[in-house]
């Protein structure tokens, strides 16, 4: 297993994270448990193949990771990074974390916490809950009292929020020490942030290193980006993360066994990407997406449409199509869309609004008839 440097933590990372939220699980009457036995061998694998980063949350899997996780790790507990997360809602007073932080230690089984992320956050909750309730005190009065070693936060928002929440929680005198956040292959919004906040010391973790799966599919992507022989593109999107070398660790939602060895053998890999390599395949993602015939840089000028229709991300999903050669993922994304009530080329009145206001000069209605025609059919 490869380690890095948690940012300034003074802890060492596994390069590959375990994260809780697909453990195996079986319903009985309705009710769903998980699958203990199943989930103590993936952990002791991980663990012995040397995976120390384990992330958890209250909701995952019915509510049952954390407790599954603790049964899991009881014999080698202090040799492994716990981390896991404490819900914000508008009610949420420095009482409820520490209710909220109580129970994941009791469901844990543990009388500490490595890293306690507030959760899921956004610059609207940060600035109304967080610091208007006096949550970032809370937290610190919490590592104070040994119950958590490092305050952290996981995110999704428009990138430029970190900054704002990495800055103003240092200006209340409460450092976050790691940020959790969405990067991957085709999604790099975050790469400028993790840049940013590795270099003012947080750990930084990627979630969704393959995509949300749509990274698992074959495709000779590699060959077509180095001219090399290809390689899996699960292999290139955990390569890619890692290869970034202001991350520290991809977390992967490990279902069953076989993943956890396929990911440990990544991530153990002495022939992951230079930084050199990583920016070169980076540039070339782009390179091959610019001259690909439909552009589409996802800047939205075009939003919103009087009908509706979401033009860049079904132009996401054609990129993804024709471009990357990840044929079943965009129809299946384009599924998704439309079962969720998304608008396409049928529902267009032509009225050309889009068209004048793209900086791209795409000739969208034509582009979104073929697209639609293409993956709805
Ligand atoms: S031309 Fe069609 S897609 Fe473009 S703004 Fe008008 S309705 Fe929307
Ligand atoms: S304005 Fe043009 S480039 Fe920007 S998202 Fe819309 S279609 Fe894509």
């Amino acid at each position: 297993m490869n380690y890095r440097d948690f940012g300034k933590t003074g802890e060492k990372i596994s390069a590959l994270g375990f994260g809780c939220m697909r453990f195996p699980e079986y319903k009985i009457e309705e009710k769903s448990f998980v699958d203990q036995d199943k989930v103590d061998e993936m952990i002791a694998f991980a663990y012995e193949n040397g995976v120390n980063y384990f992330d958890t949350a209250p909701f995952y899997c019915n509510q049952n990771s954390e407790a599954a996780l603790g049964h899991a790790v009881k014999n080698f507990r202090n040799k492994i990074l716990i981390s896991t997360k404490c819900p914000i809602g508008n009610e949420t007073t420095p009482d409820k974390y520490r209710e909220n932080l109580e129970r994941s230690l009791t469901r844990l089984g543990t009388d500490h916490i490595d890293f306690y992320h507030f959760w899921g956050i956004n610059r609207n909750c940060f600035d109304n809950i967080i610091v208007a309730n006096g949550l970032l005190e809370a937290a610190a009065k919490a590592k104070e009292e040994g119950l958590i070693r490092h305050i952290s936060f996981s995110f999704h928002d428009d990138p430029s929020a970190i900054k704002h929440i990495v800055d103003t929680s240092e200006a209340h005198g409460v450092n976050m020490e790691s940020m959790l956040c969405q990067y991957n292959l085709l999604d790099r919004s975050n790469e400028e942030m993790i840049k940013y906040v590795n270099e003012k010391g947080l750990g930084t973790v990627a979630m969704g290193p393959v995509a949300g799966g749509r990274l698992a599919a074959p495709t000779d992507l590699y060959s077509k980006l180095t001219g090399k022989p290809s390689i899996a593109t699960y292999e290139l999107a955990f390569k890619f993360c890692l290869g970034n070398p202001n991350l520290n660790c991809a977390l992967s939602g490990m279902e069953n066994l076989d993943m956890v060895r396929k990911n440990a053998a990544i991530a153990s890999d002495n022939s992951s990407f230079s930084p050199e390599e990583w920016k070169q395949l980076g540039l070339a993602m782009e390179e091959v997406k610019k001259f690909s015939e439909l552009y589409c840089t996802g800047c939205k000028y075009c939003q919103p449409c009087p009908c509706n229709i979401n033009i860049p991300k079904i132009f996401e999903a054609w990129t993804l199509y024709n471009v990357y050669g990840l044929k079943e993922p965009a129809k299946k994304m384009m599924a998704k869309y439309v079962s969720d009530g998304g608008k396409t080329y049928n529902d267009c009145k032509n009225c050309g609004l889009c068209e004048k206001k793209c900086p791209q000069l795409l000739k969208i209605r034509e582009n979104l008839k073929k697209v639609c025609k293409i993956l709805c059919e």
